[in-house]
């Protein structure tokens, strides 16, 4: 049963594609597609998307021959824009079939997610699990086995709690539950590795919709196993409550080491932009220092002192603006995504607060003189007013970028930093 094992960072290291996961390399953010994978276009597009907003890894549906025979289609129609983010097929029930059916679709996914609550009953589910571990092993792909919640293996469940009520001091219906999960993940991945299955092969989940369970499960997951880790609330929910909740646990768990590639599986709104979920991974890890991924705009909540909107829309306005300049500028300027910007609404913290970023702009409060001071490495530069501050600031911005961090700016920079370090001798 659940022990208190202490829990630690994956020590193995998987290849998907281009994209290492576990040991020491970076938390990986991954999404995934809600298009109809037999709509290849749509499909395609969707993960071109996705992975422009920052979704290293992007997983799709693979749960029909339709669907299957689609999947090297979209591959090269991503390939033809330069695209080349993994594609991990998502298999349930009838993985087997599809794999040895289309034979192109196994090669072109980067890996392959198995859920082994969704593989089959009885003698079955072994002969299916291992025909898809075969072809695994066959097109040299990783595979993540993704236990969930609402879809645990039930034969196991059953055995556990029939085990549980035995014991003198039998635990919680949860707490089995829980149990269960982890055993159905590392049972699986011992009969993969039995079945030929390289350990350097695997990734592991157990998804649960509630932030305690979550972090319990992970924490006792890590303590069992060396195998980089996945980490998702499932069913998180719309809005707000999805992003919360599923920051709230995976932050925990990141923070103790745990975790080795994120999902946030945030409902999206009727209509709402699916690319919400990467944006929210990649602003948890880099609000919590863990990766940069885009300059950061710190504004202030604004109050009394702000009647009117300018603040607000200048503030999204420039974060709007950073985030798609995101996928040239990281090329082109390395080290940008650590560039912090402030814009604050009056001159109470405005001035303290804008000093302390890279460029900040302090907007005169209700009853101010109405001029917006901008603070560029800590030194006031110049005062805008008008019609115009928000264009004017846009263009102090990317200017700043273009001297700081192009080849020449980037070596400026390092002169100053040596520069700074070098005590000044004494005359
Ligand atoms: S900086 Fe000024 S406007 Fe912003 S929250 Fe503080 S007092 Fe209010």
């Amino acid at each position: 049963m659940i022990t208190d094992n202490l829990p630690r960072r994956s020590t193995r290291q998987v290849r998907i594609g281009n994209v290492w996961v576990g040991s020491d390399h970076p938390v990986v953010v991954q999404s995934m597609t809600n298009t109809d994978t037999v709509d290849a276009l749509g499909t395609a597009n969707q993960i071109y998307d996705l992975w422009r907003a920052g979704s290293e890894m992007v997983r799709i549906t693979v749960n029909s021959p339709e669907a299957a025979a689609q999947v090297a289609r979209i591959r090269d129609m991503l390939a033809a824009r330069d695209c080349f983010v993994p594609i991990v097929g998502d298999f349930h029930f009838n993985g087997d079939r599809l794999l040895r059916d289309y034979p192109d679709c196994a090669e072109a996914l980067a890996k392959y997610r198995i859920n082994p609550g969704n593989v089959g009953k009885g003698s079955k589910k072994d002969e299916k699990f291992a025909y898809m571990i075969e072809k695994a092993v066959e097109y040299d792909k990783p595979v993540r086995i993704g236990v969930n919640w609402g879809s645990l293996d039930q034969a196991l469940a059953v055995r556990l709690m029939d085990e549980n009520a035995k014991l003198a001091k039998p635990l919680s219906a949860d707490a089995v539950m829980r149990e269960a999960l982890i055993r159905s993940a590392l049972d699986s991945a011992a009969q993969a590795v039995s079945w030929g299955l390289s350990p350097d092969k695997i990734i592991l989940s157990c998804k649960v919709s509630h932030v305690q369970d979550l972090i319990s499960v992970y924490r006792n997951l890590a303590g069992r196993c060396d195998y980089p880790l996945h980490l998702g609330l499932t069913e998180a929910g719309m809005g707000s409550k999805g992003i919360v909740a599923s920051s709230a646990a995976l932050a925990v768990l990141m923070q103790e080491g745990i975790g080795d590639t994120i999902r946030i599986s945030l409902t999206p709104e009727p209509g709402g932009d699916r690319t919400k979920e990467v944006i929210v991974a990649q602003e948890l890890l880099q609000t919590m220092g863990l990766r940069s991924f885009t300059p950061l705009v710190t504004a202030c909540p604004g109050c009394g002192r702000t009647t009117s909107t300018v603040f607000q829309e200048l503030a999204q306005g420039i974060q709007t603006f950073l985030r798609e300049q995101m996928p040239i500028w990281r090329l082109q300027y390395p080290g940008v995504e650590d560039l912090k910007v402030a814009v604050m609404g009056c001159v109470v913290n405005g001035p303290g607060e804008s000093k302390l970023a890279d460029i900040g702009i302090s907007l005169p409060g209700t009853g101010e003189v109405p001029v917006c001071p901008v603070y560029v490495d800590g030194q006031k530069t110049v005062t805008l007013k008008g019609e115009h501050v928000a264009k004017e600031f846009l263009a102090i911005v990317e200017d700043y970028v273009l001297t700081r961090y192009s080849e020449g700016g980037a070596k400026r920079r390092a002169a100053d930093a040596i520069n700074k370090t070098i005590p000044i001798k004494q005359v």
